[in-house]
């Protein structure tokens, strides 16, 4: 016997029946991920977990006992890879008390412990913002321990994590006195090495390398420790990735082997060598254009005294967070003098020139033939796990790129950067089931991934409101 489903009904609880042969979704427009063109009146089945057949109703056809769910009118992609997570902060200030330290309010190892007893609550909201994979690029060592549990959890998404980060920079510069978050060092080529090899030994998915510019005279002695890292990665099998925003510096990681730069070059206009370079390493590129101006937000709101707007239209942001960024208040006698209204108005009035440098070397990235993937950030101050994709998916579309190219990167690019680009990114069968239903056409404008409908992670179908914290009008 068919169930037969319409949107608004009895499909919303599929995960009530329990064992189901075979989920059918049909009548949507499919956008796969590959970049290919999409498929009108598509149809989908899904069985344990697994996507089984992508493509018109004559392609894929339902078996006797399949639950049928019509959703014609709406839109199928794959669900969202954000390439550039931590785990470990928490989309404001208490996170990172580099930025403005503030022990009576928001003791950091109480934020640390918080994070730690609860991944969860980011789990929640990447779902709930469709996001089905993250790629967490650095934080404490028990980042590393959430990829297996989470692989084939329906109410979580499929992560990669590269734990503790290897830097020059230390826990001074960090003030993380705690014993929860530690870097490790590359004070010489045998400690870089060192740091590698514990790594490897932690479980580590990825090595990486906060590679901040050095002083002029400690340029070669840095760039020697940076070679050695890449090598020792590779022999270890593990994905080099580097932080380094500085042209010079990101060359550097280029010639080391980067597998992705986690961040935009910012510095500079990128140069033809560096487009080689990034070519001939087939190395990522991850943007990361808004959370700069979340820092911004963050800061000047506390300058102000006046909350930041927090861009959440689906009510996937906990209710913690919501009031820390609703009580900018209680740091304001924390903020360091030189963050006075003079500065605030400076760094406001600084946002688009930065963003403008950013736009401009992406979109050169791009016209290089470069792999691009969507990345938030996401944990940085005003940079929310889950709802901040949207607002970086939007500045890639601001910076020139197609909805359809954005589409790809967000997905099949993002499980790419991940290196698990056979088993999830993109809507093909033998993947994992993991898809978005969109009331809005995103090949028109990516914004229409905020008009999120429903979420299936590993085959189970939810109404996005289900995994929302709090109830909005839309
Ligand atoms: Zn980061």
């Amino acid at each position: 016997m068919k169930i037969r489903c319409w949107m608004a009904a009895c499909c919303l609880s599929l995960t009530g029946y329990g064992a189901i042969a075979q989920t059918y979704l049909q009548g949507a427009t499919i956008i796969d991920g590959t970049g290919g063109p999409a498929i009108e009146d598509g149809a989908i089945i899904v069985a344990n977990g697994q996507l089984a057949c992508v493509g018109s109703r004559q392609q894929c056809r339902p078996l006797a006992d399949s639950v049928i769910v019509d959703i014609e009118g709406r839109f199928i992609t794959p669900g969202l890879v954000d390439a550039h997570v931590h785990f470990g902060q928490t989309g404001w200030l208490d996170g990172r008390p580099d930025g403005i330290s503030a022990p009576d309010v928001y003791p950091y190892q109480k934020t640390a412990n918080d994070a730690k007893a609860n991944p969860g609550r980011w789990q929640q909201s990447y779902l709930c913002s469709g996001i089905t994979a993250v790629f967490d690029v650095g934080g404490p060592f028990w980042t590393t321990q959430l990829r297996a549990a989470a692989d084939n959890n329906p109410k979580a998404a499929h992560v990669k994590a590269a734990g503790p980060l290897i830097s020059w920079a230390g826990r001074e510069q960090m003030q993380l006195n705690d014993e929860i978050y530690s870097f490790l060092p590359m004070g010489s080529v045998e400690e870089s090495l060192a740091s590698v090899s514990k790594l490897k030994a932690m479980g580590a998915q990825a090595v990486k390398v906060w590679f901040l510019a050095p002083p002029a005279d400690q340029r070669d002695g840095m760039d020697q420790r940076m070679l050695a890292i890449g090598a020792a990665a590779q022999q270890a099998g593990l994905p080099l990735l580097v932080h380094a925003t500085s042209l010079r510096e990101a060359k550097v990681a280029l010639r080391a082997g980067a597998h992705m730069l986690v961040h935009s070059v910012s510095d500079l206009p990128v140069d033809q060598e560096f487009l080689d370079l990034l070519i001939e390493n087939n190395t990522v590129y991850a943007p990361t254009l808004v959370v700069g101006s979340g820092w911004t937000r963050a800061l000047t709101s506390i300058v102000f005294n006046t909350p930041a707007p927090i861009d959440d239209p689906n009510g996937c942001v906990d209710q913690q967070t919501i009031d820390n960024i609703n009580q900018p208040n209680l740091l304001r006698e924390y903020l360091p003098d030189r963050l006075d209204n003079q500065w605030a108005y400076r760094r406001l009035e600084g946002v688009g020139h930065e963003l403008a440098l950013l736009e401009e070397n992406l979109m050169a990235v791009h016209a290089a033939g470069a792999t691009i993937v969507t990345a938030t950030d996401a944990g940085n101050p005003m940079t929310l796990h889950g709802p901040s994709i949207y607002a970086e998916m939007e500045a890639m579309q601001s910076a020139g790129l197609t909805p359809e190219q954005i589409i790809v990167m967000a997905t099949k690019n993002g499980a790419k950067a991940m290196q698990d680009q056979n088993r999830f990114g993109t809507l093909e069968a033998g993947k994992a089931a993991d898809l978005l239903v969109l009331r809005q056409d995103p090949r028109e404008d990516v914004a229409a991934f905020r008009t999120l409908s429903h979420v299936m992670r590993a085959g189970v179908l939810r109404k996005q409101s289900e995994l929302a914290y709090r109830a909005v009008n839309n």
